[in-house]
């Protein structure tokens, strides 16, 4: 590392708080180097309410880009000059770039979903989508799957504060996406999340259910699966749910979060750096 800094080193980083587990700093320092890129990356525990202050230290030490991570998401995207269309949908950011002062926030989250699923042989286009969760992940994936061609999505929630954010997005994408037909459902009704799995091609989970402490609960009953749907998750930690692991049982194509992590990951770096991640390289180092 010595010898990679310089005087002329851009740096990127991460804001958000807590930020001491992430695997970003790593993943993108190892593939800087791979590539011979005189870049740094560095994680900040930045909270909530200091996001004004860090977005102007980004202008002011001429941060060449920053992922940003909970819980400071939402705020992010309303202090950056310019919003990818996801990002002005969603109104939150994970990558905001610097271009010669000009800050763009993107919200990679959803390309990262469709690009693993796209990895694993799964085109969303035309297909009947149900997502349980209407948190973050959730509502980038049901934006992003959108926006690609999605033929449906049934949006299942349990009644909390983040059902409003379901139904937000059912209102968003019928001006922006009027050919996809979006529904939004309660969880506890699970006669007719059985139907909707029933009729669908792809069930995802975007809650945090299967995450530890909750790794040992799924929230669709093993009954609900078949051999011919395509099962994914968006929890990575543990690497396999329970969701995941049933769904392999029965036979169907279960796809884990940790491709999801790897992939928005990637499509930062391409917007940071304009390459491609070198995503094999690092696997293989990481194991
Ligand atoms: P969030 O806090 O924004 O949303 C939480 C969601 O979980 C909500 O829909 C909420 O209703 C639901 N939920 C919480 N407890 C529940 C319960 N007991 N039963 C049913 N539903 C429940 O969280 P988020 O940022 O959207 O993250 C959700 C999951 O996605 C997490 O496991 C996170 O690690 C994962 N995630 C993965 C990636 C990736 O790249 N793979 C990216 C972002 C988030």
């Amino acid at each position: 590392m010595e010898k990679h800094i310089s005087g002329t080193t851009g740096l990127f980083t991460l804001l958000g708080t807590p930020v001491g587990h992430s695997g970003s700093p790593a993943m993108y320092n190892f593939s800087f180097k791979k590539q011979g890129l005189d870049y740094a990356y560095m994680a900040f525990d930045v909270k909530k309410e200091q996001m004004p202050q860090a977005i102007d230290a980004l202008k002011l030490f001429k941060v060449r880009g920053s992922n940003v991570t909970m819980p400071c998401k939402s705020v992010a995207s309303t202090l950056v000059d310019d919003l990818s269309p996801a990002a002005k949908i969603i109104g939150a950011i994970n990558v905001i770039v610097n271009n010669d002062g000009k800050l763009t926030g993107h919200i990679t989250d959803g390309i990262g979903f469709v690009r693993n699923l796209k990895e694993n042989g799964v085109d969303i286009k035309g297909k009947n989508i149900v997502v349980i969760g209407a948190g973050g992940a959730a509502t980038a994936i049901q934006v992003q799957v959108a926006l690609d061609g999605a033929k449906s999505i049934a949006i299942f929630n349990q009644d909390d504060e983040f059902f409003e954010n379901a139904k937000e997005t059912k209102s968003k994408l019928k001006d922006e996406t009027p050919n996809v037909k979006v529904d939004v459902y309660p969880l506890s009704d699970k006669g007719l999340l059985k139907e909707k799995i029933e009729n669908a091609d792809i069930l995802v989970n975007a809650t945090i259910v299967g995450m530890k402490p909750l790794d040992v609960q799924s929230l669709v009953d093993k009954s609900m699966l078949r051999s011919d749907l395509i099962v994914a998750d968006t929890v990575y930690n543990p690497l396999k749910t329970k969701l995941i692991e049933d769904a392999e049982e029965v036979g169907a194509k279960a796809i884990p979060g940790k491709g999801m992590l790897l992939w928005q990951g990637a499509e930062a770096y391409k917007l940071f750096t304009g390459k491609e991640m070198p995503t094999d390289e690092y696997q293989a180092y990481e194991k």
